[in-house]
């Protein structure tokens, strides 16, 4: 994934990027810092802050293991819709699988990845995925 324009936070009333409700009952709280309760929400979050281009919390939910240090800004994608296929967890580890729809340049297109996660003192945080 790779940012789109970045753009002002959704009011807390409007619906949230990733399509799970009011911004500020979603994903609003989880990119201020409050931590996901499930390895899906925490999925929904970095999508939304690949949306709003909230680089700081994908750094933070990422894995210091396989954080890159830097994420790179790429103005020509728009993030436009999220459909969760399936979630999983087990423990401390978490798998979520998801299409993300997209739009470059004039072309459509949809990001189909299955995610995993870990949770690490307390907070969830994104290892790495398969993308189909
Ligand atoms: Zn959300």
């Amino acid at each position: 994934m790779s940012f789109g324009l970045a753009s002002a936070r959704p009011s807390p009333h409007a619906t949230c990027p990733c399509g799970g409700g009011a911004f500020g009952h979603c994903c609003g709280p989880i990119l201020e810092g409050v931590p996901a309760p499930s390895a899906e929400r925490l999925m929904r979050s970095r999508y939304t802050a690949f949306v709003v281009g909230d680089a700081a919390h994908l750094l933070r939910s990422w894995h210091p293991r396989t954080r890159p240090d830097e994420i790179v800004v790429d103005d020509g994608t728009t993030w436009r819709g999220l459909v969760i296929d399936g979630a999983e967890e087990d423990g401390d580890a978490g798998v979520v699988s998801f299409r993300a729809a997209w739009r470059q340049h004039g072309i459509d297109g949809e990001l189909h990845e299955r995610s995993r996660f870990v949770r690490r003192g307390g907070r969830w945080v994104y290892v790495d995925g398969d993308v189909d």
